[in-house]
């Protein structure tokens, strides 16, 4: 039955709990342990079955518990206090303040950065997240209000969000979509002026799409999600918004076009002048079209004008090590969706085409959603140092004969928000042992040497009321799982007794992958059951979580093969899968386990975050030398499995990793765990607690993060769009000449003559000089650098990991030819190389690589 007349029905609350509803509807509420506490007060019942939302709470309480909280004073000097602490947040004097004076407020200055990203894991009562990616993205926005950055998140609200996940009898993953209620949820309807729906159109192949905008405030920084579930749309055009990853390749395509095309004119119809363009992973590529469109329809620029201004102003994060992990869409359907782009950028098909193309040679090659991203933006990273080195392997082909190691993919290590992962006891104690700045100072802040101020015994009871509080919600959590799978008595009645609060738990939670390798510790049966069950004083259990995309049979396999292991084994008191991972289970584990392990196959995990979260509630890390693991201090604070070895066998691989795992949990985890003093405290693990705290808090925090996008990537790229689009973008067309004309002459560039002082024999420090001749043909030294290139010589003949020193300009001899000199010496004994080259040299320019053009002598 269709409604004639809707309503939008809000909680209504006695004049004196008014601030409730501020506090429930900013986000701040998830990370500020006094205003959760606060909703957990005011109906313990309601919190956990509302899946802790307190919009939904305010809506649904009894009027009864409102008129008693009225007269609690204790409730309501909480709340005033909660109510003063977001106040005071809000209007803090912050880090972005003090680094970028005269930026918020001047006119001329005035910035903005969005972040665009296809999830978002912010609070478990907002399930648009699938895992990894969107819990990165929510702690990014987190982060990003504590520091006070001009931020603005950009993405789709899901009617149905990503799947929960329950098992049948025989393990095996099935899914079920709760549709999302919008109206109680965290969320803000934004309204044009005269009250009504603000809504943005996108053109599709033959229709027009509307959207309307939601707003989740997070803290001070504002997240904007589209919604195509209204009408006039038509059936297939409401779903766009529907399931994250749902669908099919024409599904992906159609909810890239709202992401990208769609948040551009979203953000356009609120009014922000965006400075600065960040897509967090590919999906939001397509932004980079309409943005160019816009300059060119609008502002009356060229396409390379247009493109060179969309691309100073961009910052791309690639996510995965994988080529089959990236978004590719075939060419055709490529032209059908958004060929029209194409006629407006005045490109032939094959040009616009060669845009997603790493080869733009082929014409058969798929459209490549990371390959559009490296080409539009000026600013690219990976996810962990290694996945730096990764990249840059994967995407060189893009920046021809630039020595890999100088491809400008760069590396920004992942974070995780502090207040968001430490369990609430927990942050309690650092706060009052090392002072409430700890969970954004950085590295070289002194707090962190009060971490021995921590006495071991309070430390030790805390991580055990942790596990204990973990253990509890387990076994609630699988009685009513099985309950709702109409398990027997007997199964309910076991599940009631699961994992022992005294035992060495290992925890392992995170997406069902295959690279992940899930089932790797149970390679050996009966030296996994040795281990859990043989020593009655040292026993060792395991708690398991995580889900398998839903089209992903083999991850789905692992998860039974858990499940049958377990039955088969009866170790159903040891081994423990808990269904339906989220953000909340995620945070009960990585506070109640006592050891996290991570067994990816090397080079695959980008990064990796659990891992971090668990480190800052004091769990040492059990893993492969893989994404953030490979950087940390994998000794103190942890163990390490192999040496970051690779092999070509997996089978071989997976023998020698779970042959190492069982000797580290047989000869070191183990027993450093069990060795207890008089009062019965592990002492060196505790030591080890505290190593995992102090080191890997202040670096793998999205506070260190955040700070690092901000001063590396939106400063500049916020500048650079600054002096580019000013006097009407003149220097914008300057530099778009200046590049086209460049290119047109780049070729004629000929190193002639390289005269070296010495022989080929010299000796360590001692100078050399080089000359060199260059026939800059029309072009001229204003227009290069000419670099020399030295290194040693590997055994293939070519010079490795070299280093380039810049060459002074001498003027041009009587021949015409540009003449260019340095000295140089060798620090270093061996068979060493020199080489010379050229590169382009603009002040606008973000890297001398931007304009992918570069000549070596011969
Ligand atoms: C942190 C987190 C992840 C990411 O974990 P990885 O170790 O990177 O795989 C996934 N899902 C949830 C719910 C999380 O909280």
């Amino acid at each position: 039955m269709q409604p004639i007349r809707t309503f939008n029905v809000s909680p209504s609350l006695p004049q004196r709990l008014e601030p409730l509803r501020k506090l429930a509807y900013n986000l701040h509420w998830d990370w500020n342990v006094e205003t959760k506490d606060l909703f957990r007060r005011l109906d313990p019942d309601l919190w956990e079955s509302s899946r802790h939302n307190p919009v939904l709470m305010l809506g649904t309480i009894s009027q009864a518990r409102l008129l008693e909280v009225v007269e609690d004073e204790g409730f309501l000097a909480q709340m005033d206090r909660a109510a003063r602490q977001l106040e005071d947040y809000l209007q803090e004097r912050t880090w972005y303040e003090k680094q970028r004076v005269g930026h918020a407020s001047d006119e001329k200055g005035q910035e903005y950065y969005a972040y665009f990203s296809a999830e978002f894991g912010l609070v478990d009562c907002l399930p648009v997240y699938s895992g990894g990616l969107g819990v990165l993205a929510g702690d990014h926005l987190k982060s990003a209000s504590d520091l006070g950055l001009p931020l603005v998140g950009v993405g789709l609200l899901y009617q149905q969000g990503y799947f929960a996940q329950y098992l049948n009898a025989d393990g095996w993953q099935q899914e079920r979509y709760p549709i999302n209620d919008f109206y109680n949820m965290t969320l803000h309807l934004e309204r044009n002026p005269d009250g009504s729906e603000l809504r943005i159109s996108v053109d599709y192949p033959g229709r027009t799409v509307y959207a309307r905008v939601w707003r989740v405030q997070v803290g001070s920084v504002p997240l904007y999600m589209l919604d195509t579930n209204i009408e006039p749309n038509n059936s297939y055009d409401h779903n766009i918004t529907d399931q994250l990853y749902g669908g099919d390749i024409d599904m992906r395509i159609h909810q890239e076009i709202m992401l990208g095309i769609g948040g551009v004119r979203m953000l356009k119809a609120l009014g922000y002048n965006i400075t600065a363009y960040h897509m967090n992973e590919g999906h939001a590529a397509f932004s980079a079209l309409e943005r160019i469109r816009i300059l060119l329809q609008e502002e009356g620029l060229s396409y390379p004008q247009a493109k060179q201004v969309v691309a100073s102003s961009n910052i791309f994060t690639t996510h995965t090590p994988v080529p089959a992990g990236i978004d590719l869409f075939p060419p055709d359907k490529m032209l059908y969706y958004l060929g029209h782009y194409a006629d407006v950028f005045g490109l032939t098909k094959e040009q616009y085409l060669a845009l997603g193309r790493e080869n733009t040679k082929d014409s058969s090659a798929p459209f490549s959603m990371a390959v559009l991203a490296l080409k539009m933006a000026t600013f690219s990273n990976g996810v962990a140092q290694l996945h730096g080195v990764v990249s840059r392997q994967m995407f060189k082909s893009l920046w021809q004969n630039v020595p890999t190691e100088e491809v400008p993919i760069k590396a920004i290590t992942n974070g995780v928000h502090a207040r968001s992962c430490v369990a609430k006891s927990t942050q309690e104690l650092y706060d009052r042992y090392l002072g409430p700045s700890w969970s954004s100072a950085p590295t070289d802040n002194p707090l962190w040497e009060r971490m021995d101020a921590i006495p071991d015994e309070e430390l030790w009871r805390n991580h055990e009321r942790c596990r204990l509080d973990m253990i509890v919600y387990v076994r609630e959590h699988l009685v009513k799982h099985l309950r709702d799978r109409g398990a027997s008595a007997s199964e309910i009645a076991s599940a009631q007794e699961v994992l022992d609060p005294k035992v060495l738990t290992i925890g392992f939670a995170r997406r069902f992958a295959t690279y992940k390798r899930a089932t790797l510790w149970m390679r050996d049966v009966e030296r996994i059951k040795r281990i859990l069950l043989a020593n009655k004083d040292r026993k060792v259990q395991f708690v398991i979580s995580g889900k398998a995309h839903p089209k992903d049979i083999p991850g789905k396999e692992l998860i039974r093969e858990i499940n049958h292991f377990i039955d088969e084994q009866g170790l159903q008191k040891q081994i423990v899968f808990v269904p339906n991972y989220d953000i909340y289970i995620s945070r009960l584990m990585v506070a109640g386990c006592d050891i996290w392990l991570n067994t990816p196959r090397r080079p695959r995990e980008a990064s990796g975050t659990s891992g971090m979260k668990a480190a800052m509630n004091g769990l040492p890390n059990l893993s492969v030398l893989d994404g953030w693991w490979d950087e940390a201090d994998y000794v103190r604070t942890g163990w390490a499995i192999g040496h970051g070895e690779m092999y070509d066998d997996p089978n071989y691989q997976d023998e020698i990793e779970a042959n190492a795992f069982y000797d580290l949990l047989e000869n070191e985890v183990v027993p450093l765990f069990y060795d207890r003093d008089v009062d019965g405290l592990p002492r060196h693990w505790v030591d080890k607690m505290k190593d995992a705290i102090r080191l890997n808090c202040p670096f793998f925090n999205t506070a260190r993060m955040v700070r690092e996008y901000a001063e590396r990537a939106y400063f500049p790229a916020s500048d650079r769009f600054h002096t580019l689009t000013a006097d009407k973008y003149a220097p914008a067309k300057e530099l778009a000449d200046w590049q086209q004309n460049l290119t047109a002459h780049w070729f004629d560039i000929k190193i002639k003559d390289v005269n070296v002082s010495s022989g080929a024999d010299i000796e360590v420090n001692q100078i050399v000089n080089v000359k060199a001749k260059v026939d800059l043909a029309t072009l001229t030294n204003n227009d290069v650098q000419v670099e020399l290139y030295q290194g040693a010589i590997d055994a293939d003949g070519g010079i490795v990991n070299g280093v380039p020193v810049v060459m002074d300009y001498q003027g041009e001899d009587k021949d015409g030819l540009s003449t260019y000199t340095v000295d140089i010496l060798y620090n270093t004994s061996g068979y060493q190389g020199l080489s010379l080259r050229v590169l382009p040299k603009h002040k606008d320019l973000s890297s001398p690589y931007e304009p992918r053009l570069i000549v070596w002598a011969q």
